[in-house]
């Protein structure tokens, strides 16, 4: 008996299920327009949203930094690897979210496993909404913290909950501040309210309004008037910023306290100065370029509507992440390869990243596409999707554990 004959099972499982992943390849600089998979097509697949891991003051700041300093920071950062290039970045990262401290992570899925790990453990409960990224929930289950799911933006669900879990020893809620795959915003102000009510602290993983959403990109949180109101926030380097790594921001108590906790921060190397000094220089073109996030969701708005007058329905997006319902896996992936063909890349999203009957194509625009670009990639989505009996009615969720 083959030990190996589970992987072809597994593989072929996942293809009977229109489930199967594999890797594209992209080519050429990151940017609104690439060859992928040997065909050029209009990207609405990238988190590089403003443009920024190709700007010409980001890559200087890389490139200097990698011959004045080297390629590796040689150690984990409690060892020899915290450079001073550190300490720049987290004053400016605390900045722009209005909390006391930060701290950079290697990404933004170790930040979540380590933020939630330091913060809660088996006699803690820990409330994540719905449709929570995956990280987080992988950041729970090795937390070994109690779980209770609450219903996808529902305050008061989620108060019903915390009343019913009132003894625990500590109560966290997190949530994503833009959600990922559909684009809404968590109704921060009154979660917020909940959780203060209850005793409950928040955690806000703003991977994708970070550079994005509120006042000079400062997120979510910001954009709702609660500018560094959560207990932790989270944010990416990786994706608006252009470059790699992730922070948490907070007070300097409770960073103290993920500095000395995080195994996901404890025990891995530091960033390579490139990427310190990138993310760095990101930040100051956000601040001199304050036309990025607001060129960004123009874009995003010249889609929403171009389409919506032929009839998609890119609901509950408010941002940059417009989700194109479909429905059906294999149907996503048709409509995806179709569109490649055509000449647009956006990517297809089917379970386990979104609940399954809610497969869709993520469009996201970037703040560098022209309206042309986007003019363009509009008509061809409504030919390709004509081709496939789409738009159609909105399919109802199914199960939504993953
Ligand atoms: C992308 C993403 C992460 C992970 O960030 P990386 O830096 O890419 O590891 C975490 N949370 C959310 C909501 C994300 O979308």
């Amino acid at each position: 008996m083959d030990p190996l004959a589970f992987v072809d099972e597994e593989l072929e499982a996942l293809k009977a299920r229109g489930l199967f992943r594999w890797l594209r390849c992209m080519e050429g600089p990151h940017g609104p327009v690439m060859m992928v998979d040997g065909r050029r097509a209009v990207v609405l697949a990238s988190s590089n949203y403003l443009g920024l891991s190709t700007h010409p003051r980001v890559v200087g700041a890389a490139v200097e930094a990698a011959v004045r300093y080297g390629c590796s920071v040689g150690a984990s950062r409690l060892i020899a690897g915290n450079h001073e290039l550190y300490a720049q970045l987290e004053d400016r990262l605390a900045a722009l979210k209005g909390t006391e401290a930060a701290l950079v992570f290697s990404t933004g899925y170790m930040a979540n496993l380590g933020v939630l790990g330091a913060l809660a453990g088996p006699d803690d409960v820990i409330f994540s909404d719905a449709l929570n990224h995956a990280s987080i929930i992988d950041g729970i289950r090795l937390s070994r913290a109690g779980v209770v799911v609450f219903p996808h933006s529902d305050p008061a669900g989620l108060e019903d909950l915390l009343r019913a879990h009132q003894h625990r020893r500590r109560r966290i809620v997190v949530v994503d501040g833009v959600f990922s795959m559909d684009g809404d915003i968590a109704p921060l102000p009154d979660l917020l309210a909940v959780a203060r009510r209850w005793g409950a602290l928040v955690v806000v993983d703003d991977a994708h309004g970070t550079g994005t959403c509120g006042p000079g990109g400062a997120g979510a949180l910001a954009a709702s008037g609660l500018r560094g109101a959560a207990d932790l926030e989270v944010g990416t380097l990786g994706k608006a910023l252009g470059s790699f790594g992730a922070f948490v921001a907070g007070s300097r108590k409770l960073i103290g306290l993920v500095i000395n906790k995080a195994r996901s921060f404890i025990f891995t190397c530091g960033l390579p100065p490139s990427a310190l000094a990138a993310a760095s220089a990101a930040l100051d073109v956000l601040r001199d370029e304050p036309d990025l996030p607001v060129r960004l969701m123009d874009n995003a708005r010249q889609v929403r509507e171009t389409l919506g007058r032929a009839g998609f329905d890119l609901s509950p997006s408010t941002t940059h992440i417009l989700p194109l319902h479909v429905g059906d896996s294999r149907r996503t992936m048709a409509l995806c390869e179709r569109l490649l063909d055509a000449g647009v890349f956006a990517q297809g999203i089917r379970y386990p990243t979104v609940p399954e009957g809610t497969e869709r194509l993520r469009l996201t625009p970037m703040a560098t596409h022209t309206a042309d670009h986007l003019a363009a990639a509009c008509r061809t989505i409504v030919e390709c999707g004509a081709a496939l009996g789409l738009p159609a009615a909105r399919a109802t969720p199914r199960a939504s554990s993953r």
